[in-house]
């Protein structure tokens, strides 16, 4: 069994059904990207995982374990953290509360570790751990959003959206650092709709039309596919 394993997830909201049987795994080093159209049901699968929404159907398991409808808090302490779409930090919190909260499931000593790393990883960050989080720019609410979710040294990072409304510049940045926290230890699962990039630093992806997976690959295979590049990337 794969590291992540995905298998028939089906996700319902009412009568609508998001994510309709929706299979792919995620092997131990690997970055993945998820990516399709506004509203083809990856953050429905991303909240999934998370344990953040119960599925209809399916199952996710994750390092050996069946985890299919666990607590979100469970989740996270086996491993698994969500830096979630539009990135939700607490505005009225400072950069360096918003950064503890992302660490109720550790220990004060993991806790430590965790800031230290954002210190590392983002300088910028560091420079504002006294800020109101709401006055952070998009970039740094970003990078906050990060550190937040590595504060619980997950096994495996899902990042949903991360470029969202950001700078290219600043885009570039944070890309460079998902590539260094992977090469760190740390498995990636990303959704994009920067698929460009995303594909560029990624081992597979998968793309989700209608909450199905029709096409999958090497990162380089999906760049060079040819509905891929006229659907996701433009044409390029
Ligand atoms: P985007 O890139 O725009 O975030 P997405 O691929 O992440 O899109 P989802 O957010 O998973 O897609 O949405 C999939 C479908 O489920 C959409 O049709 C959406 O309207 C619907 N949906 C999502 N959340 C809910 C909800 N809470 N209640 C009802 N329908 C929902």
């Amino acid at each position: 069994m794969a590291y992540l394993q995905i298998e028939n997830l089906q996700v319902n909201y009412g009568a609508i059904k998001a994510v309709q049987g929706v299979s792919f795994q995620v092997e131990k080093g690997e970055i993945v990207t998820l990516i399709g159209a506004n509203g083809a049901g990856k953050t429905s699968i991303m909240n999934t995982i998370s344990g953040l929404i119960k599925p209809a159907g399916g199952t996710v398991s994750f390092d050996g374990k069946d985890i299919t409808g666990h607590k979100a808090h469970t989740i996270v302490k086996g491993g698994l953290a969500l830096c979630p779409e539009g990135r939700k930090i607490f505005p009225r919190f400072t950069t360096y509360e918003n950064l503890k909260m992302g660490g109720y499931t550790s220990s004060p000593e993991a806790i430590n570790r965790g800031i230290e790393r954002a210190a590392e990883l983002f300088p910028r960050l560091k420079e504002r751990f006294n800020q109101v989080a709401g006055t952070l720019s998009g970039g740094e609410q970003q990078m906050l959003a990060v550190g937040r979710a590595l504060m619980s040294e997950p096994k495996l990072l899902m990042l949903d959206e991360p470029s969202l409304g950001l700078a290219p510049i600043v885009v570039q940045e944070l890309f460079e650092c998902f590539t260094k926290i992977n090469k760190e230890g740390t498995t990636i699962l990303l959704v994009e709709q920067n698929a460009s990039m995303a594909l560029d630093i990624s081992d597979r992806g998968y793309v989700v039309e209608n909450g199905k997976i029709n096409i999958s690959g090497t990162g380089k295979e999906l760049a060079n596919n040819d509905k891929v590049r006229e659907a996701y990337l433009g044409g390029l």
